[in-house]
């Protein structure tokens, strides 16, 4: 509401210095035109009564010269009036010095304007030389510029106020345009579209509708993560408590009791991963995470992972192996060996007896480059978007019966974030797949 006030205040007071300024100036160029046009008319009254000649004037008009305003002098080549049509020329000063007169013994002709001695109003003078050396003087009295300005002053008014309201209307219509769109924002932002408010509010409006979605989306996927974190955690928690429920009944004995304490020691591992995995992501989640980079080596990376995982992959008969050449890069040992230690153990768990897994370092594109091949059961194409999302998984029971926690890309995602790397992911349904992270 301020704002609003603020701008109709101000396009008014523009609307009044603007309307003044105007006033003024009319005022001032209509009196100028004025004065010429009265000087204009002396001048041609002069030629007239010049053509018929004083004495003839004298004769006829004398009395007609008043009602016209109009006053005739003639002035002698010394300045002595010889004639004045006001009347006693014997009183009357020698008129050579007035400007006029004197113009128009130099040049043949002179002008002036005076303010008169005994009335508001202002007197025209124009002086013409004539054949014999005489000035002929016409002189009319016309009001000044307050008299001017007086009887347009109801004119003025009545357009100026007419502009005024005009300006007024068009001010608050102008705020009222301008603050809409920013009304309805206030209101509720994804109702206003684009294309609804004035251009330079475009970006305006789409920068705030977009952080408005992030931050929903940004909510939702939080809400979402705590909702399946709670499930996750639940799962193992039951089967836990009900496999130690039975056991401390009594009703499981001898083998059974054994088997049920190999499930309690099956689900309190998936449940230790599940909360590693949990702290892993929401560490690399903190906005504030600092990260010391060192030079690491892709190729001793892979070296690493391979001596970690020949058991595992022993274990599952798939054939694990390193391929390319030893590429530095600048980045976090511990996350890097994390990131290849989850893809690898995907394409481990992912793969058919008899597989094999190929760890390639290299340039590509011009980019250190670091793969993993497998020749597992691939991705189906419409899961292939989902896969780095936290939780999401192709076939739920193939990844928890093998330890799986649905994080492990979400984590491998993050840490390639971390390192400005981009992932590309290229996997066929039941050939295989592979995942490419360059640097
Ligand atoms: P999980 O712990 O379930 O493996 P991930 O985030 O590591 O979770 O992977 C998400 C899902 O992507 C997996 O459940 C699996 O369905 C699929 N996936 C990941 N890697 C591979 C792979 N190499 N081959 C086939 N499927 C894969």
């Amino acid at each position: 509401m301020r704002m609003k006030k603020k701008i109709n205040r101000e396009v008014m007071l523009i609307a009044v210095i603007a309307i003044t300024v105007m006033a003024v100036c009319s005022i001032l160029l209509f009196y100028r035109i004025m004065e010429k046009q009265i000087l204009e008319d002396l001048k041609a009254n002069a030629h007239v009564i010049a053509r018929m000649g004083v004495t003839k004037l004298t004769e006829t008009m004398d009395g007609e010269l008043d009602q016209e305003e109009l006053r005739v002098t003639l002035i002698g080549a010394d300045g002595t009036v010889l004639y004045d049509s006001l009347g006693d020329k014997t009183r009357m000063e020698n008129h050579k010095e007035r400007k006029e007169i004197a113009d128009a013994f130099r040049t043949g002709e002179g002008r002036a304007v005076r303010k008169s001695a005994t009335s508001a109003k202002q007197t025209y003078y124009y002086a013409m030389k004539q054949p014999d050396g005489d000035i002929l003087r016409v002189a009319k009295e016309s009001g000044g510029i307050l008299a001017i300005i007086l009887s347009i002053a109801g004119l003025i008014v009545i357009i100026g106020g007419g502009i005024f309201v005009m300006c007024a209307f068009y001010s608050r219509s102008l705020t009222k345009r301008l603050m809409a769109p920013i009304e309805k924002m206030a209101e509720n932002i994804t109702l206003v579209q684009e294309d609804e408010v004035y251009e330079e509010m475009r970006p305006f409006i789409s920068t705030i509708k977009r952080q408005h979605m992030d931050i929903l989306n940004y909510a939702r996927i939080r809400q979402e993560f705590s909702a399946n974190v709670s499930h996750e955690l639940k799962t193992p928690l039951t089967a836990i408590s009900g496999y130690a429920e039975l056991i401390v009944s009594g009703m499981a004995g001898g083998e059974d009791a054994v088997h049920f304490a190999s499930e309690i020691q099956d689900n309190a591992e998936r449940l230790q991963n599940l909360i590693n995995d949990i702290i892993k992501l929401s560490e690399l989640d903190g906005k504030d995470l600092k990260l010391e980079f060192e030079t690491v080596d892709l190729y001793e990376l892979g070296e690493n992972c391979l001596s970690m995982m020949s058991l595992y992959a022993q274990k599952n008969e798939v054939s694990l192996r390193l391929l390319g050449e030893h590429i530095q890069i600048s980045g976090n040992k511990t996350l890097l060996e994390e990131l290849l230690l989850n893809l690898c153990s995907n394409a481990v768990r992912y793969n058919k007896k008899g597989g094999s897994v190929i760890i390639k370092t290299g340039f590509e594109e011009g980019r250190p480059m670091l793969s993993v091949k497998d020749t597992g059961i691939g991705i189906p194409k419409k899961h292939q978007e989902r896969i780095f999302e936290r939780f999401y998984r192709v076939d739920k029971s193939r990844s928890k019966s093998t330890g799986g926690t649905g994080l492990g890309l979400a984590i491998v995602k993050h840490i390639a974030a971390q390192h400005n790397a981009r992932i590309t992911l290229d996997s066929e349904e039941g050939a295989g797949t592979e995942i490419k992270v360059f640097f």
